[in-house]
Order: C-alpha cells, then structure tokens, then sequence
C-alpha cells in the first residue's frame, strides 16, 4: 500500500480493522492515532500492527486486567493506561518505523480528515431530497425518535421544502444513510457501515461509527464541531 495520508477511505478502513480489539485504548494510542500513522492491523493477529509504507511491525500488547490496578482505583488505572499510551505512541508516531524517512512518520494523516466533503446548500438539500425518497420506498414506516437536534433539522429541512414524505425518512437522508439494494440501509458518505433494520426504529446518529465523518467530534480539541452541525448551520 502506498502512501496515502489524504485518503480518507483509507484511514476509515484502518480504523474500523483496529476498532474490534483495540476500542479500549486510550489517547494516544487509541485506533485512530494508530491509523493516523499509517498503521495498519494484521489479520489474525491482536497486538500486532504494520506500517503500510515502510512495513516495520509492532507488537503492543495492552496490559492484561489482573496487572492492572482494581477497578476501585480508577485515577490510577486510568493513569496507568494514559502512561501505557503515550509510550506505545512514542513507538508507533517515531522510532516504530523501521526506516527514519518513513513518510508516515514525517507526515501522518490529519486528524482533521475525519470530516465530511464540503457541500453547498443547494447540494446538502438535493442530496437529501434523493436519499429520502430512496429510503422512504424501502422503509415507508421507519421510525427516529426526534431529539431536540433533530427537530432543528426538520425545522431547517420544512423551511427549504414541503414535502409529504415519511420526516423520519428525511432526517435519516440529511445524517448520510440511504437505502442500499439489498433493502439495507448504508451510510453512504462517511462510515459505509450498513444495517438491516429488524424493526422500524432507527437512530441516524448512533448508529454510525463513532469515526465516522458525519458525526465525528474530535475529543483533543474543546470546539470541534461535527460535520451534520455544520451542514445544518449551513441550512439555518
Ligand atoms: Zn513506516
Ligand atoms: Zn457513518
């Protein structure tokens, strides 16, 4: 694989191959730090990752519980893990690589990427209008309890267009899903992920990955807004 630190497809992909057996761990050596890096997870194995220029592999057990302090001493575990991170991304953000000109090393992904592509009004409300349409043909009975966000998006959404469609169906459409041939429902922008639904209850924000593009909020920085609160500023 080459090098690719602007692709965001990319970085998703190794995130959500770390994410299985490695969700616990803390900044910075969470799986996004990791994949930032350009790490990527070997199948089969837990612990061990590999970069995917340079192609040195680590070896980053975490700490099994019983070596950890008691779940009662929770600052001092939760120390102790923050100690175990900065360590491993010590490893994994420097000296890891096998070669000091890897470029993963010198330039990893931004954090940043984890956003969704820039729209214009006209295009956020068109690309809602034909997923709408779509998902409300497949699931003309698909339930969202309407949060206090999600009111402000309808009340965005009826101010640009009446419409007699499902609202439910239109507020998944704004969140990034839309019905996928196999009669799921697929997040289409950000995370890919993909639902069969069992029942007409659905939660357009939960239910994408927390690396998602569309609800992605960086926890290092106090203001990051996600991107679903842009776009919908950007209808207000
Ligand atoms: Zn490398
Ligand atoms: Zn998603």
């Amino acid at each position: 694989m080459a090098y690719d630190p602007w692709c965001q497809n990319g970085l998703i992909e190794r995130i959500r191959a770390l994410e299985w057996s490695w969700h616990q761990r803390p900044f910075p050596a969470d799986p996004l730090s990791v994949a930032r890096y350009g790490w990527r997870k070997i199948s089969g194995e837990t612990d061990m990752i590999e970069c995917s220029s340079c192609k040195a592999r680590l070896y980053l057990p975490w700490p099994s519980h019983h070596i950890l302090p008691s779940p009662e001493e929770e600052d001092l575990k939760r120390n102790f893990e923050r100690s175990v991170a900065e360590k491993y991304f010590k490893r994994l953000s420097e000296d890891g690589h096998g070669d000091e000109s890897c470029p993963w090393r010198l330039k990893p992904s931004p954090r940043s990427l984890l956003c969704t592509q820039p729209l214009t009004k006209q295009e956020i409300l068109a690309n809602t209008e034909v997923r709408s349409v779509d998902i409300s043909k497949s699931f003309p009975g698909l339930r969202v309890e309407i949060s206090h966000d999600l009111e402000l998006v309808l009340d965005a959404l009826r101010r640009h267009s009446e419409t007699s469609l499902n609202e439910s169906c239109r507020i998944a459409a704004f969140l990034g899903w839309t019905s996928a041939k196999d009669r799921s429902l697929e997040c289409v922008e950000g995370c890919k992920r993909k639902l069969i639904l069992e029942t007409c209850d659905f939660d357009p924000l939960e239910k994408h990955h927390w690396y998602c593009p569309i609800v992605f909020n960086d926890p290092t920085k106090p203001d990051s807004v996600s991107s679903w609160r842009e776009r919908l500023r950007q209808l207000i």
